[in-house]
């Protein structure tokens, strides 16, 4: 149901149902006036219920509760606006508040769709994997009012004074919370224990990786003994976890350099040849959703290749061509 991490802060397990992620992670403080509730669950019943029956249990007053999300993903932010007070200050990072305040539905869909096919998507299949993306199905049901936070920006609950660590790369404006008494990183999806961030080209015309990157650098020198992550387990070894995920992203750098001196040259075809660790037979028993996310990650490889002076990118009917600088 919960579990207590330390005096005044819980965990709890939110089940993100047929999502291969398995759960999210929501950070609950106490011991002020207000609670601070870290990231909600996807905007479904099971998530709903679980985060209820949890908050409950911990003996949460919603009408007097704040929010935070690390970042706009719908397993983060989905259900924010189903339980936040009207009152209830929702705290999120500067340039996704910026995004979504812009966001109109149907111009976010056709961008989503143009960007897959930018990366070489089978048109065939790009409704399709609109359809099941999580992010239409399970987002909020509307954007509430954000009291936007800034990179250094100072949260206080209770005993607990967080700093406002921005750390794009996962996603563009993605932001950690830092305890520095308490030597405790809330790292949202910046840094995962047991599974590698998935770093997506395919969201905005950036280098992601590299930004990525720059930002694993930001949080490596801090001091901290506990790491909470937006998903799985709890750990405690931030530094050994970031050489880690700087050497799972060198190895692929060097497998996507190889795969293009072969002349393959989209982030699909990319996806399609590099080595997954989704276990399935081939790349066509990949479930599409599967798919869409792993053109993304090799769209961000890319497109950091480009960035490093690597690769050159041209485009030829609508896609992205990629080959060896
Ligand atoms: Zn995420």
């Amino acid at each position: 149901m919960f579990e207590t991490i330390r005096s005044d802060l819980y965990r709890i397990e939110v089940p993100l149902p047929n999502n291969p992620l398995r759960s999210l992670n929501s950070y609950v403080v106490t011991g002020g006036e207000r609670a601070l509730v870290v990231d909600t669950g996807m905007n479904q019943p099971e998530c709903r219920a679980a985060l209820e029956t949890g908050l409950g249990a911990i003996g949460v007053d919603l009408t007097r509760t704040d929010f935070l999300i690390t970042h706009f993903h719908a397993d983060h932010l989905g259900l924010v606006a189903t339980l936040a007070a009207s009152d209830a200050r929702v705290y999120f990072n500067e340039p996704e508040a910026v995004w979504t305040r812009k966001f109109k539905t149907a111009d976010f869909i056709s961008g989503m769709l143009e960007r897959a096919r930018v990366c070489g998507f089978p048109d065939n299949r790009l409704e399709e994997g609109l359809k099941q993306h999580p992010g239409i199905k399970y987002g909020p049901l509307r954007y509430p009012e954000f009291a936007v936070l800034h990179d250094g920006d100072i949260i206080e609950v209770g005993a607990y004074r967080f700093t406002c660590i921005q750390t794009p790369g996962h996603s563009p404006g993605h932001l950690c919370l830092y305890e520095p008494d308490k030597k405790i990183l809330l790292s949202g999806d910046h840094v995962l224990g047991d599974i590698t961030p998935n770093i997506s080209g395919m969201l905005d015309d950036q280098d992601m990786l590299g930004a990525y990157l720059q930002s694993l650098d930001k949080v490596y020198e801090l001091d901290v003994a506990l790491v909470l992550p937006g998903h799985r387990r709890v750990f405690s070894d931030l530094k050994g976890r970031i050489h880690e995920l700087r050497e799972h992203h060198q190895i692929r750098e060097a497998e996507v350099m190889t795969l293009l001196k072969t002349g393959v040259n989209t982030a699909y075809e990319m996806a399609t040849r590099m080595s997954w660790d989704f276990v399935a037979e081939s790349w066509d028993h990949f479930p599409l959703m599967q798919q869409w996310f792993a053109v993304g990650e090799a769209a961000a490889h890319l497109r950091h290749l480009v960035a490093k002076g690597a690769a050159c990118r041209t485009m030829r009917d609508g896609i992205c061509i990629y080959t060896v600088a």
